[in-house]
């Protein structure tokens, strides 16, 4: 008998329909002898809707109110699936983030799980009952609703799955695992069999939507296996794993767009000691995460500071340097929407060089400019014009995943 933690994502449990699939194959489990606990994304589409009913009343909402509508979404799914069970004759008993005490902070929107008190899941299971879980949500120490970002679904398994040392946590969605890329974008992109912790950390925080990036990072300092898989049939899908022997011969494995960017420029600052932190200081203060940024001096004195971040905190952020532009003397301040980053990852580009070199060569063959370059150990990121993203993927996947790496020098 194995205690298994399944995860439902957003389109898995999208109608009455997939939810009465998803409660066969729990009961499933369930009849083959395992312990389950089952986690709900909230109906597909649904999270936008209630976003969207709270942006018709105010032009920034409270968080902490978006926060108590957001987590409907999941509790609905989390009794419906419950009651599917039980009209299947199964013990089922949904729980909801506060009465498993999935304790949080209280950085509302994007809450980081600090506790899960197992207690009540455990003497659940013990009573033979199927739990089902509602994901995305917790609670903070003055038992404010709080929300896990968006994805945050798949946190809240893994999180679970850590908490009560189960056997396996199974990340249930709408592809059959973890491709080399997005495959709504790249038709040629191939399932991985496994990929490591450090690589799918990178794909997740640099676009890939499939896992959310704490998700992994939860997996991976409390090594729970994680089986990404289709909600649609039986079929193996990507496993997450620590780093295996040979994964390193393997240059590139995956290609990944990032939508999620904007990009602010401050032109002709004083070129001193003190500017970046002074145009950036206030951003940080205000929980904003700034991700690539460049600073290039003129020989006249003076220097551009250039840098991107999420879309949702573009405006708020915006404000903020054209202040800061202001009573620092810059000549001006612009600001791009209209950018994406792409990025390759491999834990071979460790030991090999060239890989940055064969992808600046790709894009150039495309026309396609690059904005700004950001590189780790096992990773290299551009920033492009948004309306050659998706050409920069498929592109960059034929060069560095499709053909055979160059023979060694
Ligand atoms: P869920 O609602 O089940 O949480 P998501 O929409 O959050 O599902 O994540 C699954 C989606 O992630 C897929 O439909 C796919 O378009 C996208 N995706 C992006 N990059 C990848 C990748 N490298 N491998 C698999 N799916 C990816
Ligand atoms: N419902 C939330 C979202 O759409 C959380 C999740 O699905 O993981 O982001
Ligand atoms: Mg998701």
């Amino acid at each position: 008998m194995s205690l298994i933690v399944q995860k439902y994502g957003g389109t898995s449990v999208g109608t009455l329909e997939r939810i009465q699939t998803v409660a066969d194959r729990v009961g499933r489990g369930s009849k083959a002898g395992h312990q389950l606990v089952v986690v709900v994304s909230a109906m597909a589409g649904e999270t936008n809707r209630l976003l969207e009913l709270a942006g018709k009343l105010a032009v920034q909402p409270f968080e902490r109110e978006v926060d108590v509508l957001l987590s409907t979404g999941e509790q609905e799914t989390a009794a419906l699936l419950a009651i599917a069970l039980q009209e299947r004759g199964y013990a089922a008993r949904s729980f909801l983030g506060h009465q498993i005490r999935i304790d949080t902070d209280s950085a509302f929107g994007r809450a980081r799980i600090r506790s899960i008190d197992g207690e009540r899941l455990r003497s659940a299971l013990q009573r033979g009952e199927i739990a089902v879980v509602a994901g995305f949500q917790g609670v903070d120490e003055e038992h404010n609703i709080t929300t896990l970002g968006r994805g945050g679904s798949d946190t809240s398994a893994v999180a679970v799955a850590a908490a009560l040392k189960a056997d396996v946590c199974e990340i249930y969605t709408d592809v059959d695992g973890v491709y080399t890329s997005d495959p709504r974008i790249c038709p040629q992109a191939r399932k991985l069999q496994r990929i490591s912790h450090d690589e799918m950390l990178e794909l997740a925080s640099l676009g890939a939507k499939v896992l959310q990036i704490r998700s992994v990072e939860f997996a991976k300092r409390y090594n729970v296996p994680v089986h990404v898989r289709s909600s649609f049939d039986d079929s193996e899908g990507t496993w997450v794993v620590p780093e295996e022997d040979g994964m390193e011969d393997i240059l590139v494995s995956g290609v990944s767009l990032d939508r999620d960017q904007t990009k602010i420029t401050v032109r002709r600052v004083p070129d001193r000691p003190g500017i970046a932190s002074a145009i950036l200081g206030p951003i940080a203060a205000a929980n904003i995460v700034v991700d690539m940024i460049i600073q290039n001096a003129s020989a006249a004195g003076d220097a551009d500071v250039t840098f991107t971040l999420p879309k949702t905190d573009f405006r708020r952020a915006l404000a903020m340097v054209e202040q800061t532009a202001q009573s620092i003397g810059a000549q001006e301040v612009s600001a791009d929407t209209d950018v994406v980053k792409v990025s390759v990852v491999g834990l071979g580009m460790r030991n090999h060089a060239g890989v940055a070199a064969r992808m600046f060569d790709t894009l150039a063959r495309e026309g396609i400019n690059i904005q700004m370059i950001s590189t780790s150990e096992i990773k290299i990121s551009v920033v492009i014009d948004a309306k050659y993203g998706e050409l920069a993927v498929r592109a960059l996947h034929a060069e560095l995943v499709e053909k055979p790496p160059p023979a060694e020098t």
